[in-house]
């Protein structure tokens, strides 16, 4: 199977996660909680810039996964699908806790 994405160092994550608090703390992000079909849990749409997280999914892995749509709009889904896999696979107790309050703040 070809990777896609080298892996992630932790300096790596420490600026994906920097980048997804502020991306959450903007004002000018349009992101909406809701039921998201069509076997998704999450949608990100190119043209309105609307993120959409199904409140029933796993939030973290979701949240990392649209936020790698709006910034790199070039790639692929598997390439989006390896990268949150990997992000999610190294980024700690203190980072996932940060990501929700950011994400619990604009709820
Ligand atoms: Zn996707």
């Amino acid at each position: 199977m070809p990777q896609y994405v080298e892996a992630y160092t932790t300096q790596d994550i420490y600026g994906i996660t920097s980048r997804l608090y502020k991306l959450l703390k903007d004002p000018a992000t349009k992101l909406e909680f809701c039921k998201v079909f069509a076997g998704n849990v999450g949608h990100y749409n190119y043209e309105t810039e609307l993120m959409e997280i199904d409140y029933r999914c796993d939030i973290i892995p979701t949240l990392i996964h649209e936020s790698l749509h709006k910034w790199n709009p070039d790639w692929c889904e598997t390439k989006v699908l390896e990268a949150e896999r990997k992000i999610c696979c190294k980024i700690t107790k203190r980072q996932a806790k940060n990501i929700l309050k950011a994400f619990i703040k604009i709820l």
